[in-house]
C-alpha cells in the first residue's frame, strides 16, 4: 500500500480563495475590510520571511495588512503601548506578535496585553481558556490548519482514535482541544509517555508535534491511519541549504499509513491560510457579523 499524499499547498490555496471571496462579500455587503496588524521585534531571518509571507497572503486576500517592525532592544513599555494602540485602531481585527521574543522581553506579558478579541494566534489565555471549555474562540492556526487536513480525507473524524504527541501551547493542547470538538477520543503523548510505538499503534489520526527528525517510525503506524506531520527539522547538509524533515519517518511510513502529509507542502502551508481565516472571524465577530462560511 502506498499512502495518499494530502497536499498542503493545493488545500491551503482553495483556502485563500474561499477566504479571499468572503472578504470581497463584507467589503461589499458591510463596507468592512480586515485588517491583520504582524508586530515584528528583532530581525530573526526566520521571522522575517514568516512575516513577509503573512503580508503577502493578506494582501492577496484582500485585506489590509499593517506590519510594525521593532528593533530587538525594544522596552517592554514601549512595546506595550504599541499592542495598546493597535488593541484600539479600528482598521485592525487581528493582532499577531511574531514569536519567538528577544529573551530581555517576558512573552507570556505580551500576548496577554493583546485584545482577545483580537488575538488571531489564539494564544490569549481568554482564548486558549474558551477553547478548552469547548466555547467558541479564536484558536492557534497551525492545530486549525491540521483538521482541515485531516477533513480533506475524513468528512467526519467522530469516534476515532487519534494521537497528539506533543502538548505545546501553540500546537499539542489546543489541537487536543479541536479534536475533542470533532469527538474523536484523544490520547496525548509527550515527552515522559511509555512506549509511543504502542500507543499509535491504536491510533487511526496520528498527529506528530514534537521537533524531533523522523521520531515517529513507519512501524508504529496502524495500517492505514492518516499521518498529520506537523514537525519542521531542519538538517544540515554539507556543502549545501539544510534539508527540511518532519517528526514523520516519510518514506517508511508512506508504506503502512493511509493517507500521509510532506514535509515541506503539508501542515506548513495551512498555518498563514488559517491565520487569514481567524482574522476574518475577528473582523466579523467584532462587527457583529454571522461568522464567515470559509
Ligand atoms: P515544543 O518544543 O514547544 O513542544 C514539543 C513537544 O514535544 C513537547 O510537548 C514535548 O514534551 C514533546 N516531546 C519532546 N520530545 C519527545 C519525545 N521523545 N517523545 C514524545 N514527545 C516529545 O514544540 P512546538 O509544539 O512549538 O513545535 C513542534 C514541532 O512543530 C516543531 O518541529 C516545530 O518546528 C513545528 N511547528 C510547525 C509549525 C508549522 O506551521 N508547520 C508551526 C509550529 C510548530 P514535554 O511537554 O514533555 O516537554
Amino acid at each position: 500500500m502506498t499512502a495518499r499524499i494530502i497536499d498542503g499547498k493545493v488545500i491551503a490555496a482553495e483556502l485563500r480563495g474561499r477566504v479571499a471571496d468572503e472578504v470581497a462579500r463584507v467589503r461589499r455587503d458591510h463596507q468592512l475590510t480586515p485588517g491583520l496588524a504582524v508586530v515584528l521585534v528583532g530581525n530573526d531571518p526566520a521571522s522575517e520571511v514568516y512575516v513577509r509571507s503573512k503580508h503577502t497572503q493578506t494582501q492577496a486576500a484582500g485585506m489590509a495588512s499593517f506590519e510594525h517592525k521593532l528593533p530587538a532592544d525594544v522596552s517592554e513599555g514601549d512595546l506595550l503601548a504599541l499592542i495598546a494602540r493597535l488593541n484600539h485602531d479600528p482598521r485592525v481585527h487581528g493582532i499577531l506578535v511574531q514569536l519567538p521574543l528577544p529573551k530581555t522581553l517576558h512573552t507570556e506579558t505580551i500576548i496577554n496585553a493583546i485584545d482577545p478579541a483580537k488575538d488571531v494566534d489564539g494564544l490569549h489565555p481568554n482564548n486558549a481558556g474558551r477553547l478548552a471549555g469547548g466555547f467558541a474562540a479564536l484558536s492557534p492556526c497551525t492545530p486549525l490548519g491540521c483538521i482541515i487536513l485531516t477533513k480533506s480525507v475524513h468528512a467526519s473524524i467522530e469516534g476515532m482514535n487519534a494521537i497528539v504527541i506533543g502538548r505545546s501551547n501553540l500546537v499539542g493542547r489546543p489541537l487536543v482541544q479541536l479534536l475533542l470538538n470533532e469527538n474523536a477520543t484523544v490520547t496525548i503523548a509527550h515527552s515522559r509517555s511509555r512506549d509511543l510505538a504502542k500507543l499509535c499503534a491504536q491510533a487511526d489520526l496520528v498527529y506528530a508535534a514534537v521537533g524531533r527528525p523522523e521520531m515517529v517510525r513507519g512501524d508504529w503506524l496502524k495500517p492505514g491511519a492518516t499521518v498529520i506531520d506537523v514537525g519542521i527539522n531542519r538538517i544540515p547538509v554539507p556543502g549545501a541549504k539544510p534539508k527540511l524533515v518532519g517528526d514523520v519517518a516519510f518514506q517508511e511510513a508512506l508504506d503502512v499509513a493511509g493517507a500521509i502529509t510532506p514535509v515541506p507542502g503539508g501542515v506548513g502551508q495551512m498555518t498563514v491560510a488559517c491565520l487569514l481565516v481567524n482574522t476574518l472571524r475577528a473582523a466579523c465577530a467584532i462587527h457583529g457579523l454571522p461568522a464567515p462560511a470559509v
